[in-house]
């Protein structure tokens, strides 16, 4: 079976503005990036529809939202999280091209995915979008596999350099989903602590500015991975940010394209050992352009091997 990679051109139409690291050439750079690499399908991302954004978002955080987009021109909605017209159906595309991806994967007509698709979502908290996020695509994908007959747990792995605040929010009193997260503390959004357990479902794995390869492979060697094989999941989501990487601008992490290919890989063997192999994956942060595409080639690389 192949690995699917999703996309839609809407994700291009949300416009931070000239100055803004979350631009529209980071998906750009993502897709230069997968260029050459075989049994690849590539596949439009669908709109999420309402049912599928009301199961993590209230639905006047979502009416408030969609009032919210302009007609013209750029509005902030926090310091650093702007809507512009076309926002709402890039946000849409990501819901869902990621519920879609679930769909093909759990209806055995793909194995692996990954969505190239903005904005990101994983700070975006139930009733409150910040950080760059709007919907928050991968709590919501989480909750759309669980509707699914035979999917009892989700693991969601995120190791993008920011802490997943939203997600872990959205699931730190469900159970059947597990949340590990690797992230630079101190750094955007200030959570993540090692003492954040929620239900004993959350697993923080906070890295310190300047640590690289080795600690990042150490945490999810010793604490991480093994958590992951223990929940036996149904499904592995990973909400994939590539700002940990060495060339980042707004973080102090130093990992490079192999580590990206590293932790792909262990969760591959771990969910080929726990749930036939199924994993999503979608893009979160990530804001240096040529990281962007060496590291996310890494990553799809070993998606599709
Ligand atoms: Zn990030």
């Amino acid at each position: 079976m192949s690995t699917i990679i999703i996309h839609h051109d809407d994700c291009l139409r949300h416009n931070t503005g000239p100055k803004h690291p979350e631009a529209t050439q980071r998906v750009t750079a993502v897709l230069g990036g997968l260029e050459g690499l075989k049994d690849l399908q590539m596949l439009p991302a669908p709109l999420a529809n309402r049912e599928q954004i009301l199961r993590v978002h209230p639905t006047e955080f979502w009416a408030d939202m969609i009032s919210k987009e302009p007609s013209d021109g750029i509005i902030s909605i926090d310091p650093d999280t702007y809507l512009s017209s076309g926002s709402i159906d890039a946000t849409l595309r990501a819901t869902g091209g990621l519920c879609f991806a679930i769909d093909q994967i759990l209806d055995a007509k793909a194995l692996r995915a990954f969505c190239a698709t903005r904005p990101p979502g994983h700070h975006s908290e139930p009733e409150t979008a910040m950080g760059f996020c709007l919907l928050n695509h991968v709590a919501i994908g989480a909750l759309h596999a669980l509707e699914r007959p035979g999917i009892r747990r989700v693991a969601i792995v995120d190791f993008d350099v920011h802490h997943g605040n939203g997600t872990q929010a959205v699931f730190e009193n469900n159970p059947d989903v597990l949340f590990v997260s690797s992230h630079q503390l101190p750094l955007y959004p200030g959570t993540g602590k090692s003492d954040e357990t929620g239900c004993g479902n959350i697993l923080n794995l906070p890295l310190a500015p300047g640590d690289g390869s080795r600690q990042f492979r150490k945490a999810w060697n010793q604490l991480g991975l093994p958590a992951v094989h223990n929940c036996e999941p149904d499904l592995i989501l990973i909400s994939a940010g590539f700002d940990a990487h060495q060339r980042d601008p707004l973080a102090q992490i130093e990992l490079q394209d192999a580590d990206y290919h590293w932790i792909t890989r262990q969760i591959c063997d771990l969910a080929m050992d726990s749930c036939k192999g199924r994993v999503a994956s979608i893009l979160e942060g990530g804001y240096d352009l040529r990281a962007l595409a060496t590291a996310g080639r890494a990553h799809v690389k070993a998606l599709a091997s």
